[in-house]
This record gives structure tokens, sequence and C-alpha cells, in this order.
């Protein structure tokens, strides 16, 4: 291969990666500059104050781990677990699943609750699950992308006061930046995201917090963490006030993940959320006046990420296939048990807009209908608008 290449500029609508915003893109083709250079160290600074408003903390150690999402799920468990704690993983998709794995290479005493996928937990279980196995850590995911529920943590602070030896670590790569998340309010102790989902970022950086109980923890620790690259120890240094070279940032990232978060700050959180609402109903509403329906049960669909059951008799590989070739737009297939079963429709960030709502309810329209499934001409597109224009 010579010369420049051209990957298509393809609309995605799938699991993650969402589109970037072009500002962050363009943020990562300024100047490199040193990871210890005075410009970058405002940079961090900055950054760090963004942080902490879109995860509503004041926690002091809120970063962005080098690393994708999995990353930041690596550092929340090894700096967290030391080998025997016991660790409680509630799992209802593929990302529970990924945690438990997590969990268990740290040497943790592990003990697993399960819900069905595409139903959220009910605080009953969980906190009968606490009282009878104690857990240093309880884990949960708050946007499960591989069922697309939304598991309510507002409950969770009282719930966990009742427990004051358990820390509470969550998953936000698919809310952070889409859905409310509140970590001081709602109790968590360890929280991360990704860049490349809701903040409208390339791949490559995931935000994390630890709260005081949590640093306690790991200062306490008897052993050193196992991962010398996610030890908060040695990282934390070098986002605190030392500024001691442990591994060298990822600087243009940095630069478009600050980007990002001022483009949030921009639009502001409330209005942000409310796009990501408004975008979703109007989706939904277009699913149902052409006749699909939603694996969700209606209070715990998340906004960012929509999935919808394939009728019986479509062939999905094919389906999705026309939509990439014939349409520049990718959504996802199922996971596990949900492969052939559901579409994955994000509309995450940048990506969560009218047009690309439209864009998808016609495109899939087409599809549909050339595999014999009949839709009244118009009718998703048609039902999607009417929430655009209740909205206005
Ligand atoms: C995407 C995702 C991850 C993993 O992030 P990567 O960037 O793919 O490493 C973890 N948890 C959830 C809920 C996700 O959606």
């Amino acid at each position: 291969m010579t010369g420049e290449f051209h990957p298509p500029a393809r609309i995605l609508m799938g699991p993650g990666p969402s589109n970037a915003d072009p500002r962050v893109l363009l943020a990562m083709a300024k100047p490199m500059v040193g990871h210890l250079d005075p410009e970058f160290i405002r940079i961090m600074n900055n950054l760090q104050d963004l942080l902490r408003h879109i995860f509503g903390t004041k926690n002091p150690l809120t970063i962005p781990i080098s690393g994708t999402g999995s990353a930041g799920m690596e550092a929340a468990f090894v700096n967290v677990v030391e080998p025997g704690d016991r660790v409680l993983v509630l799992i209802n998709g593929v990302f529970g699943e990924r945690m438990a794995d997590v969990a268990e290479r740290c040497g943790a005493n592990l003990r697993t609750l399960a819900a069905p996928w595409g139903q959220a937990f009910d605080l009953e279980a969980i906190e009968k699950e606490l009282c009878a196995f104690q857990p240093r850590v309880l884990a949960i995911v708050h946007a499960e992308t591989s069922t697309g529920v939304l598991q309510p943590l507002e409950e969770f602070s009282d719930m966990m006061k009742k427990h004051p030896d358990t820390l509470l670590l969550v998953d936000t790569v698919t809310s952070l930046g889409g859905h409310p998340v509140k970590v001081d309010e709602w109790g968590i102790d360890v929280c991360y995201s990704g860049t490349q989902k809701c903040l409208s970022c390339p791949p490559g950086l995931a935000p994390i917090t630890f709260s005081a109980r949590a640093m306690e923890k790991i200062k306490n620790r008897a052993k050193k963490v196992q991962s010398w690259y996610l030890d908060m120890n040695m990282v934390g240094k070098y986002w605190g006030s030392d500024r001691t070279y442990h591994h060298t940032a990822p600087i243009s990232m940095t630069y478009a993940l600050l980007e990002a978060l001022r483009i949030i700050g921009e639009e502001g959180l409330g209005p942000r959320h409310e796009r990501h609402r408004r975008n979703h109903l109007a989706l939904v509403n277009g699913i149902s006046a052409m006749g699909l329906s939603m694996l969700v049960d209606e209070p715990y669909r998340l906004w960012s990420l929509n999935a919808v059951s394939i009728p019986p008799g479509i062939d999905d590989p094919r389906l999705r296939k026309k939509l990439l070739e014939e349409y520049n737009l990718e959504i996802g297939g199922g996971l596990g048990t949900l492969k052939g079963k559901i579409w994955r429709v994000g509309l995450m960030g940048y990506s969560s807009n009218e047009t690309n709502v439209l864009y998808f309810l016609t495109a899939l329209e087409q599809a549909l209908r050339e595999q014999g499934f009949e839709v009244p001409k118009g009718a998703g597109a048609n039902a999607a608008k009417e929430v655009f224009i209740k909205a206005q």
C-alpha cells in the first residue's frame, strides 16, 4: 500500500466506537508536546477538572487510564482487589462476565449473582447477597452494552451505607456522557468509562475515578498491585502533584479527550442527556410503528444503546451487510445468547442526532422489505418525526 489511505466515512450506530466529533479529530492533529511540558500539565489539570464534573465527583484521583475501556476495568479491579478478597459481581450480560473474569485473575474469592440478559437487578436480591457474602467489593455494570439495559443506581447509596466495608465498583463505559452518572451522590467508590462511546472520541483512554475509601484500600494493600502499568500508587503520582514520570501519556488522545469534555461543557450535561433521551424515544417510536419490538422493558432501556428484537425469518448478517454496503451504516448484532436475536443500535454522543435516527429507520425499512417483511411506507421515520416535533 503506497500513498494515502482512505478509510470509509461510516455512520457509526453500533455498540461503539461511535463517530468522533470533528472538533475532537482536529484536536488530535495539534502539535506534539512533551508529557512533562508545563503546557501539557496545564492541559492535564484542566482535563481532570472536566472529568470530575461529568463523573459528578470531587475525588482527587480522577484521571484517564492509557488504554481502552477494558483497561479501565482492569485498573479498577487490580487496584482494589487483593488475592483472597471477597468480590461480588452482578452479571446480566457480556461486560458483567468480563468483570468476573478480571476479578478472578486478581485472585478474588468470587461470587456472582445473575439476572436474565435484557433485565436489570432488583435491589432486594443484591442486598440479600451483600448480607450473606459480605464482599469487600460489589461490582456492577451501569449500562450493559450487550443487552441495552440500564441499571438504576439512585438507591444504591442508601444500601451501601449499611455495608460500610464494601466498595462499590461501577462500569459506566456506555453511560458516561449519555446518561446521568453521579459518583459521589450514588456512593460509588471506583468508576470507569471509555472514550469511544458517549464521549465521541476515538478509542484509547479510560476515564476513572477513585473515592477516598478506595484510596485507603489501595494504600493499605499487603502486597503490591500485580500490574505495574496500572498501579494507581505510581500512575497517581504522575497525575497528582508529583508529576513524576511513569509512562508516556498518550498526548494526542489527551488532546482529544480534553476537546470532547470541552464540547460537553458547552452543550451542558442536562441538555446533552435530554438529547440522548429524545433521540432514543424517537427511535423506539419508529421501531414500534414498523411493527418491531424492543428487547428491554421500558424503565430499564438505555438511551445510548437500543436493543431491537429481530423479527422471525429475517437473515441478520444479510441485513447488516446491506446497511453497511449500501447505506454506509454500521449497527451491531447480538452477542452470546442474544446472537441473531437482536440488533444493537447505538445513539452515542455525536452520533445521537435526529438525522441518524431518521436515516437508520429509513434504511432498515428498505432492508426489511427486501427480505419480504412488509412495513407501511415511511412508518418508522414518520413516527420518529412526531417525537421530534412534540419536543420542539
Ligand atoms: C465497550 C465496553 C467495555 C470495553 O471497552 P473497550 O474500549 O472495548 O475495551 C467495557 N464495558 C462496557 C459496558 C462496554 O460497553
